[in-house]
């Protein structure tokens, strides 16, 4: 059940109203990393959700997202004021000016209509809290970008407030995926191939042209993986891609499954 409180979870203020910039925090509005992005997908996962705790927490940080969504609106509404009077800012977003009237609907800052391809639900609890911590991610940083636009103090602080938040909520799905106390690398139910799970495939040759060679770092081991050679690989003659095997390849042993006879590939 949802209930609507009048004030705003921030109060929001703009000294100097600015269509351009009200234009691009639609990202944040009708957008890919959007509040009604993280607010629909936290909450449908929620809905789908059969663990009472974890399905508690994605409710509280959905039902948080609808009120972000309604600050960034507030936000936006005081930032296209000016497009309902002057050409000149009505012509930085025709479509929100002519057919919107200057006021909110779910687009992002190019027009491009909101969809639901923007959610990630996996139906699987760890999954998507995984899913959740990236597009807390995703909101962080685009926050901190559009902060970095914008000289009004008012508005300054109310993104800093919503940049705030989603890493409070990255805090609060990190912790609700420690504590299934899954193995992080445990997936679903069918263990991976053993042998062939630690194996890093060196898929590149050559040298960086500005750096010279350089390759995986040490680094690559810490979670048991170990570097073998592709197998795939050029050949000499530079004529094209050849599986390992097939054309003189040195690669050490990999338990990569083989291209059966006849699977010789060739770029164009
Ligand atoms: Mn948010
Ligand atoms: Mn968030």
């Amino acid at each position: 059940m949802y209930h609507h409180v009048k004030n705003l979870m921030y109060d929001v203020n703009v000294g100097e109203p600015d269509v351009r910039f009200g234009r691009m925090l639609l990202e944040q509005f009708g957008g890919a990393n959007g509040e009604l992005a993280a607010a629909m997908q936290y909450t449908l996962q929620g809905w789908s959700c059969d663990d009472p705790e974890r399905r508690d927490l994605l409710m509280d940080i959905g039902t948080e997202e609808i009120s972000h969504l309604e600050v960034v609106g507030a936000l936006i509404r005081m930032h296209f004021k000016p497009m309902k009077k002057e050409l000149e800012d009505a012509e930085q977003d025709p479509l929100v000016a002519v057919v919107g009237g200057g006021g909110l609907n779910l687009f992002n800052s190019m027009g491009n209509p909101w969809t639901a391809d923007y959610l990630k639900i996996a139906g699987e609890l760890d999954v998507d809290l995984r899913n959740n911590i990236a597009a807390e991610a995703r909101a962080k940083i685009t926050y901190e970008r559009l902060m970095h636009l914008t000289d009004d103090r008012g508005t300054k602080d109310a993104l800093q407030f919503l940049m705030t938040r989603e890493i409070t909520h990255m805090k609060a799905f990190s912790a609700a995926l420690e504590s299934l106390g899954k193995d992080p690398f445990s997936i679903g139910k069918l263990p991976p191939t053993p042998g062939l799970v630690d194996e890093y495939y060196n898929d590149s040759t050559g040298e960086d042209p500005e750096a010279g060679k350089v390759g995986v770092g040490k680094w690559i081991e810490m979670n048991g993986l170990h570097v073998v050679d592709s197998p795939f690989s050029f050949d000499a003659k530079g004529s094209g891609l050849t599986v390992d095997g097939h054309n003189g390849h040195n690669g050490k042993s990999s338990t990569r499954p083989r291209p059966t006879s006849g699977a010789k590939l060739k770029t164009a």
